[in-house]
């Protein structure tokens, strides 16, 4: 399996990163601390991701606001849930947003009130799914709009069919990019992107690699989210819990063989699901042979960008 890519297919590739509201002052120094650790790699654009129900609306944007403001990354993207909250509650945080300087929305229903696998409700009076609140963002202006999609169908949904329909009403409602669920399995990816494809949804599908951290915590979560965990990661990552640095590498592994793998399959967008810590997504850029431009040429950059945006 390889692990590396050519300097020509790493000049073409583009990579965006996902953090999550630090709950506490401690988390807050790590996430920052993490953002500035992986801005090096020059991603694409930054993503905050924001609780279902509002619970965690402050906290996004706060964190989106420092991250435009004082660390200059005017392309974060703010994440956006629907769900248990009426539209003018929704209208109101995109003005925030907005007004922060957000100008790429991840528009999300947000998962059921009662939990993963709990019935869905519309909340009276409110955006009723990801495709309604793709059409009020794409009313106010011009900007990005990224989705969620699903290669291996999302738990409530009766079929990937019915999945491709629901991203296809968001495609239509103004959708620019579907970022998709982790998932380890390729060949599940290019069979999904095929479907998609056939289906008349023309947007750039990019795929959410997750590093493995912790394989037991990866595993209760794909449980809850219907990602898969080939038998084949198991046996590589199950036997090294008393090994730390074994397992740092052999996840470091995993990860690059996935990314090096989808960019011979033509893919070229990565989104990395970072929770909020950097050195094993460090570890897969640097052993993917990203290049990590020196810090002072990012802060000296810094003003420009955001004046050139502001
Ligand atoms: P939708 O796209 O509206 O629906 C998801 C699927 O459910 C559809 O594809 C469809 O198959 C099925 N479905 C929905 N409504 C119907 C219907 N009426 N009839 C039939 N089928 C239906 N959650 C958060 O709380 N905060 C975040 O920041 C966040 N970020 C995420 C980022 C990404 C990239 C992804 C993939 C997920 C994220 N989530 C987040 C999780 C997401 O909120 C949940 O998966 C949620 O259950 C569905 O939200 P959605 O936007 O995908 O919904």
């Amino acid at each position: 399996n390889e692990r590396t890519l050519h300097p020509a297919e790493c000049a073409s590739v583009r990579l965006s990163f996902e953090y999550f509201p630090p709950k506490n002052e401690e988390m807050e120094t790590q996430l920052f601390q993490t953002v500035s650790d992986l801005s090096v790699f020059a991603p694409a654009f930054v993503t905050v991701t924001y609780g279902a129900g509002g619970s965690t609306k402050a906290r996004s944007l706060t964190t989106v606001r420092r991250m435009i403001e004082e660390m200059g990354l005017t392309n974060t993207a703010a994440h956006l849930t629907c769900v248990g909250a009426p539209k003018a509650e929704v209208d109101a945080v995109i003005e925030e947003f907005l007004a922060s300087g957000v100008r790429h929305f991840v528009a999300l229903r947000g998962d059921p009130q009662g939990g993963i696998g709990s019935a869905y409700e519309p909340f009276p009076g409110g955006y009723e799914n990801a495709a309604a609140l793709v059409k009020a963002l794409r009313a106010r202006g011009d900007f990005e709009i990224s989705v969620s999609a699903y290669p291996e169908k999302h738990p409530e949904s009766p079929s990937v069919a019915a999945d491709i329909d629901m991203l296809k009403r968001k495609v239509d409602n103004g959708a620019t990019r579907a970022i998709t669920q982790f998932f380890f399995d390729n060949d599940d990816f290019e069979r999904y992107l095929e479907r998609v494809r056939s289906a008349g949804v023309e947007i750039p599908i990019v795929p959410g690699i997750l590093p493995i951290n912790n394989l037991a915590q990866v595993q209760k979560f794909a449980g809850l989210c219907g990602s898969k965990i080939p038998d084949s990661i198991v046996s590589r990552l199950g036997h090294l819990d008393d090994r730390p640095e074994e397992r740092f590498k052999e996840a470091t592994h995993i990860a690059a063989e996935q990314i090096v793998d989808l960019v011979r399959r033509g893919i070229g967008d990565f989104h990395l699901y970072t929770m909020n810590r950097s050195p094993l997504v460090a570890a897969v850029c640097d052993l993917l042979g990203y290049e990590r431009r020196p810090a002072a040429e990012f802060a000296a950059e810094r003003p420009r960008r955001a004046a050139a945006t502001g």
